[in-house]
């Protein structure tokens, strides 16, 4: 299989092993693979068996195989096999779904070690990048910043990995201390926490500052693990067919998603399964506040917003100003037009956004792409947090809370299932849910470490140049 940018018209095929350890291709488009391999249904049989039999690691590399063809069958076995255990991650399904009621369902994907959705994409990460390392004897460096969820679960991928650094910036005293505590408890000699005197944009500024020097970037091996990177939506694929297999009995039952999402990540890995013929009939987008997604699906028009216009709400994962993966998604939805895409999202986007009310293609993307949307405010998710704890028992986070409060929405219009995918577990925002439920989530007994840990954090001024130098002063260790 190879791979292409959303952005290059003459379809430069890469490998998948190149793109692994790239970003953005080098035209500044996404990467996405030249064709998405078709499940026909025998293939969607011995998937279920495999799930039964050999569980959700096996899955997965059945799924990574019909994309990666430069990695031995055996080894990705073997990857997906240490990415995917139990008790790493809390159940031996590894994404168990539960019925909450009616026609609705949770998947939740919040069982691994930080208690987020993204420990399913960087756990795989984890493994794919030091397996390319070792086979190419190099090094790297992963500089990133994070208002949470991604920083811990990133460090918690590569902690202990040869030949990876990790340097995190987190904006000083911003985070929840359950986020906290993950982050700064952790003492790896090759994981780096750096508390910026700054906002988590001026955390990104001095990321991009780094990255933007091309002598520092290539001599100290610079890379990243943002939501782009293609490897991390492959490997939310695999939970979308899990989910499917879990709920269905035969090949012939469709399924919806709903999906509290900010950056088009998680539901852009729906949308893949989707197009390569998983039985699924609607993606349901639930956003928060920062309805910069809702607002497209509605209207059509996708207006990407400032800093300043850009919410501070209780579900913080998903305050986003633009949607970094959603060029993914208009690439395929306009056909692949890869020039178009280009001045959508190259110029358009940068002068504020675009405009496809009056295309063709916006008429049709409920019925070819099944995508649907839906928005959730803080007092949509306190509610729903409360009513789904007092009438059934079951404790939800702000983010799940603003998916299942769109489902129900939905509900009567959809004539499938609907499953909610669970983006965290309520210990992780405390607030929220104390103020929802008027007392404090529980802590699970395999968090009470990291809670008491000893903290371990570099305080630096806002200064691309400090970053710099306490990168250079911190080698890898051999
Ligand atoms: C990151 C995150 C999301 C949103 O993910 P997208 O990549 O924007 O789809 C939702 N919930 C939680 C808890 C997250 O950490």
């Amino acid at each position: 299989m190879q791979y292409i940018s959303t952005r290059d018209s003459s379809k430069t095929p890469n490998s998948f092993s190149d793109i692994l350890l790239a970003g953005l291709a080098p035209d500044g488009g996404l990467f996405l693979p030249v064709e998405y391999p078709q499940l026909d249904d025998s293939t969607l049989t011995r998937w279920r068996d495999v799930l039964k039999n050999e569980g959700y690691a096996a899955l997965a590399a059945e799924v990574l195989q019909l994309f990666i063809d430069d990695i031995p069958a055996e080894d990705l076995k073997a990857i997906t096999a240490r990415a995917y255990t139990y008790p790493k991650f809390d159940s031996e399904e590894i994404v168990p779904v539960s019925h909450l009621e009616g026609e609705l369902f949770l998947g939740h994907l919040s069982q691994g070690p930080t208690a987020a959705f993204k420990d399913m994409a960087m756990q795989l990460l984890g493994e794919l990048f030091e397996y390319e390392l070792a086979r190419r004897g190099d090094s790297l460096t992963i500089v990133g910043a994070t208002s949470g969820d991604t920083g811990s679960s990133a460090e918690y991928a590569m902690r202990g990995r040869e030949n990876i650094r990790v340097f995190m910036l987190t904006p000083a005293g911003r985070m929840t201390e359950f986020q906290q505590a993950q982050m700064f408890g952790l003492d790896d000699p090759n994981i780096f926490n750096i508390a910026l005197d700054g906002t988590f944009d001026d955390c990104q500024d001095v990321v991009k500052a780094i990255s933007a020097d091309a002598d520092f970037k290539r001599e100290n091996r610079i890379g990243a693990v943002n939501s782009i990177n293609w490897a991390r939506l492959l490997a939310q694929v695999v939970y979308y067919v899990n989910c499917w297999i879990r709920t269905t009995e035969s090949n012939d039952e469709k399924v919806s998603f709903c999906v509290p999402t900010g950056n088009f990540g998680d539901i852009c890995a729906g949308h893949i399964a989707r197009q390569m013929g998983l039985p699924i009939d609607r993606l349901i987008v639930a956003t928060n506040e920062n309805d910069v997604l809702d607002e497209f699906f509605r209207t059509g028009t996708y207006r990407v917003r400032s800093s300043e216009d850009t919410f501070v709400t209780s579900s913080p994962s998903m305050d986003i100003s633009r949607a970094s993966n959603f060029e993914r998604f208009i690439f395929d939805a306009l056909g692949r037009d890869a020039q178009r895409v280009a001045d959508l999202f190259g110029t358009q986007v940068k002068a504020g956004g675009f405009d496809l009310s009056e295309d063709d293609a916006f008429e049709t993307l409920s019925r070819d792409f099944g995508f649907v949307s839906g928005k959730s405010t803080h007092a949509d998710r306190v509610a729903t947090i409360r009513d789904i704890h007092e009438r059934l028992g079951v404790l939800i986070d702000p983010h799940t809370a603003d998916g299942v409060k769109v489902a129900q929405e939905w509900t009567a219009q959809t004539e499938t299932p609907i499953i909610c995918l669970e983006t965290a577990l309520p210990v992780k925002f405390a607030e929220t849910i104390n103020e929802a439920i008027g007392r404090d989530p529980e802590v699970a007994e395999r968090f009470k470490d990291i809670l008491a840990a000893e903290r371990t954090v570099a305080d630096l001024p806002n200064d691309a140049e400090a970053v710099k130098q306490f990168i250079l002063d911190h080698p890898v260790e051999n």
